[in-house]
């Protein structure tokens, strides 16, 4: 049966194409795309696409573009068979785990695509992430979705949305996911991991909408100045703050940090140990240093990425407004985010 696929674009440089005379960059007419892409005829699916308005440089992207993309995928869930998004690569992997945690019971696979080359640009790295995305979204074993959940798809490597953090800001393979395996990888063929990728939703799909956005991430450094915590722990409305310590989660020892931490989280701020490596876990109890914060009534941030701690805790305080059960959901494993 001919399989239904769409594309959301939402901006970024993989819609561009430069213009002959200015050599500028502007987006085109993305209705448009098989004038571009002629290739996308011969898969033989049945491609829509559809437009954010207006469309964004992802580093403009906010909780209200997270609702309006999630409002599409959620509004046309029945029609198609599976999503491609495309985006910006600068935030693609915060939107990738805002997604993962907003679609619940997923059971169609959302893929994220974008380039670091325009679509209209000769040597282009767009034209085989779209081509590789679009083949990944429409994918079935048995009738069913072989990846039914939210995905990055770049350079040839299909990695969890929530596990990918983006490390190259000029390179082809600009997307690495360092706690988690790709769930596929396109060679000649594409190989599923399959024994990576999450199951299917069962139920209808449900759409999480609510953010908090009061939070903020503070990022320790050898010789941190008091006055900088303070600044940070006493904003008035703050209800949860992303620590990123060193190594396996620890601190400085230095007792006004955890004075000023232990009165953040008995006023309710939820505070989250994240680490600054880009690989593996915090562990809290593993040293003093850490075990102190712990104390200090810090929760750990395992060894999710940044993207995947920060829009978690957005949701978490948006969709709990009691401190305790925002602490639970955001403990909890929602989308494979965490080992
Ligand atoms: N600044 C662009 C964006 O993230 C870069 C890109 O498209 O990759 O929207």
């Amino acid at each position: 049966m001919e399989r239904s696929l769409l594309i959301v674009y939402t901006g970024g440089t993989i819609g561009m194409k430069e213009n002959p005379e200015t050599r500028a960059l502007a987006p085109f007419n993305f209705e448009q795309i098989e004038q571009e892409v002629p290739e996308l005829r011969r898969f033989g699916y049945n491609i829509v696409t559809e437009s954010l308005a207006p469309l964004v440089d992802s580093s403009d992207v906010d909780v209200d573009f997270w609702l309006r993309l999630a409002g599409i995928i959620e509004a046309r869930y029945n029609e198609f068979d599976g999503f491609v998004v495309l985006h910006g690569t600068d935030t693609m992997a915060y939107t990738a785990s805002a997604l993962s945690f907003m679609l619940c019971n997923l059971s169609k696979p959302v893929v994220l695509t974008g380039s670091q080359l325009p679509i209209g640009a000769i040597r282009t790295d767009g034209k085989e992430n779209l081509l590789g995305a679009l083949e990944i979204a429409a994918a079935q074993a048995d009738n069913q979705a072989i990846v039914p959940e939210v995905a990055i798809f770049f350079n040839h490597v299909l990695l969890r949305g929530n596990r990918a953090t983006k490390f190259g800001a000029a390179r082809f393979d600009a997307f690495k996911s360092y706690n988690y395996p790709p769930l596929a990888e396109a060679g000649i063929a594409i190989r599923y991991h399959t024994q990576a990728i999450r199951p299917r939703g069962i139920g209808d799909l449900q759409v999480l909408k609510r953010f908090d956005a009061h939070v903020a991430s503070l990022r320790l450094f050898p010789g941190i100045a008091q006055e900088a915590v303070e600044a940070v722990v006493g904003i008035p409305t703050l209800r949860g703050l992303v620590l990123e310590t060193f190594g396996s989660g620890n601190a400085p020892s230095l007792p006004w940090l955890y004075d000023l931490l232990r009165h953040a989280t008995s006023c309710g701020v939820i505070v989250v140990n994240t680490t600054q490596c880009a690989a593996d876990s915090v562990t809290m109890a593993a040293y003093d240093a850490g075990l102190g914060l712990l104390q200090a009534g810090a929760i750990s941030g395992a060894d999710m990425t940044f993207e995947a701690v920060i829009t978690k805790l957005m949701l978490a305080l948006g969709e709990y407004p009691a401190t305790n059960d925002a602490t639970s959901y955001f403990l909890r494993n929602i989308a494979g985010e965490k080992s």
